[in-house]
């Protein structure tokens, strides 16, 4: 059983700036991960919920005090709710680490970094200015750069608060109003957020929230014909449902999806210095980061030294409940353990190292030992399947070619890194690799709140973060006036 002090948001949406239940009255279970017990409900948002949510976004819009405040009111506005995240974020961390089964030091992390959009987007509101083109003479020509409207964003369960504000702060910075759909799995500190979005000021239909199933609230709001962009982090699979949504309103759309990133390491490489991130990319957020390092690429004359080294990292890892201290929490689901532990068990590769759960973890949590497996064949299914789980695959190659090769060889293309000294190597490889984001001497799952991101073919299009995520969510307008 879970301690019964944590403050639980209600179960219902929030429309128009009023909590509402779902119009069927229907609600769904929440479960923590951590023990797989059911602890609270959420609404379950049905069509005419969904509805409901977008005409107000619409009205906030169009005639609401959100449209007809400027971007600089907007910009401290959000600063203002940065702050008020800051304040909360100890209660916001609990709240996330059960929700979503995080250790509670990295849901703390992810409550900084959740402030941290609202303050680097808050910050640019004022600061993305239009031009002026030379033209014809007697013409005064302008590119203005205007808001969509209604923003749909659609996201999924990983990084619950961070998503958030991944999708909210850039679209909220550019003048749009929001329509959010959280994931089923782990939607509550979206709840709260929203919630304190409201205390510090966001007027009524700027941010809307809707909970419930992906196959039902998450269909009506892709299809809505009142949507004008959608913003959408998730699977491949419903990516491209939403695309298909998004095409059908004749509207754009971006696709954050999965990842099957590779860390190269080339025999001139610091090993030392790459061990903690080739084992960190992996185990943060038990494997369930879409950019998480998957594939650790290792040239062959120090293939085993390198493996020697994870080894020894992986046989110390414990899947733990214990949020202060655990390496790695629970993964979200009994359905996702299933996943995960059906890749571990049918993998076409030798097994390396296996972690542990701690003894005495709460049996119903879904709690995955961690897998190290090696040396994996790229063209095998564990080597080129999203297994969103601790499993890392260690594999060979013979020089710099042969690394490119293998690592932009699979259906996706979201990040990289590269580990040598060779600074000619370095250059020349990142830019080769397919993606949105090539670290060199270094891997931060999805890097920071400022550094463009997102990815090509199966894992997406569009880019997040940084100023690229002001230019995705909105529009230019030229404005010619023959003046003469
Ligand atoms: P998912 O695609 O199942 O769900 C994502 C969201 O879409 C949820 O809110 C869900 O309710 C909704 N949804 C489900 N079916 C829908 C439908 N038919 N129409 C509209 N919405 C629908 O993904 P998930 O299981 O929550 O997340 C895991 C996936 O997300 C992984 O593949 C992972 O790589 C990816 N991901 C990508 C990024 C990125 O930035 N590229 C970040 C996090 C997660």
């Amino acid at each position: 059983m879970m301690p019964n002090e944590l403050s639980l948001p209600k179960p219902l949406n929030l429309i128009a700036g009023k909590w509402v239940p779902a119009a069927s009255g229907d609600e769904m279970d929440v479960r923590s991960p951590l023990d797989g017990e059911v602890f609270t409900t959420i609404a379950a948002a049905q069509p005419e919920d969904v509805d409901a949510a977008v005409k107000a976004a619409r009205e906030a819009f169009d005639i609401g005090t959100w449209g007809q405040m400027t971007a600089a009111e907007r910009g401290r506005l959000m600063l203002k709710f940065s702050l008020r995240i800051l304040e909360e974020a100890e209660p916001l961390a609990q709240l996330e680490s059960r929700d979503n089964g995080k250790p509670l030091k990295q849901a703390r992390a992810d409550m900084v970094a959740c402030a941290r959009y609202f303050e680097f987007y808050g910050g640019a509101a004022d600061k993305v200015h239009g031009e002026v083109i030379p033209f014809m003479t007697g013409y005064n020509v302008q590119v203005v750069r205007e808001p969509y409207g209604v923003i749909a964003c659609i996201i999924p369960w990983n990084y619950p608060s961070q998503m958030f504000a991944r999708a909210l702060a850039p679209a909220l910075a550019m003048g749009n109003s929001t329509v959010l759909k959280p994931a089923e799995d782990a939607c509550l500190t979206c709840l709260r957020l929203a919630e304190l979005a409201g205390e510090v000021g966001f007027p009524d239909g700027a941010i809307n929230v809707v909970t419930g199933r992906g196959d039902v609230a998450g269909r009506a709001l892709s299809e809505h014909p009142g949507v004008d962009f959608i913003a959408f982090t998730g699977s491949p699979e419903v990516g491209q449902m939403i695309q298909i949504a998004a095409a059908k309103n004749y509207i754009s759309c971006t696709l954050e999806l999965g990842g099957k990133s590779a860390q190269i390491v080339f025999d001139d490489a610091d090993i030392d210095a790459a061990l903690p991130f080739l084992v960190g990319g992996i185990i943060a957020n038990a494997g369930q980061t879409c950019s998480a390092g998957s594939r650790i690429l290792i040239q062959e004359s120090v293939y085993e030294k390198v493996v020697a080294g994870l080894k020894e990292q992986f046989e110390g890892l414990e899947a733990s409940d214990i949020s202060e201290e655990a390496a790695l929490g629970p993964v979200i689901s009994a359905k996702q353990k299933k996943r995960v532990e059906a890749y571990i068990d049918g993998a076409d590769a030798p097994l390396i190292a296996r972690g542990t759960v701690r003894e005495g973890a709460p049996k119903g949590g879904y709690y995955v030992a961690p897998a190290l497996f090696g040396p994996v064949d790229p063209h095998s299914n564990i080597g080129q399947e999203e297994v969103f789980g601790p499993v890392l695959c260690a594999m060979t190659f013979k020089d710099e070619a042969d690394a490119i090769r293998i690592a932009n060889d699979t259906e996706y293309g979201l990040m990289a890194a590269v580990w040598t000294r060779d600074g000619a190597r370095q250059q020349r490889v990142a830019k080769k690799l397919r993606g949105g984001q090539v670290y060199i001497n270094g891997f931060g799952a999805g890097g920071g709140i400022e550094l463009p991101f997102g990815g090509v073919r199966k894992s997406g299009h569009g880019r997040e973060k940084g100023f690229a995520a002001l230019l995705e969510f909105s529009q230019i307008k030229t404005i010619i006036n023959k003046h003469d």
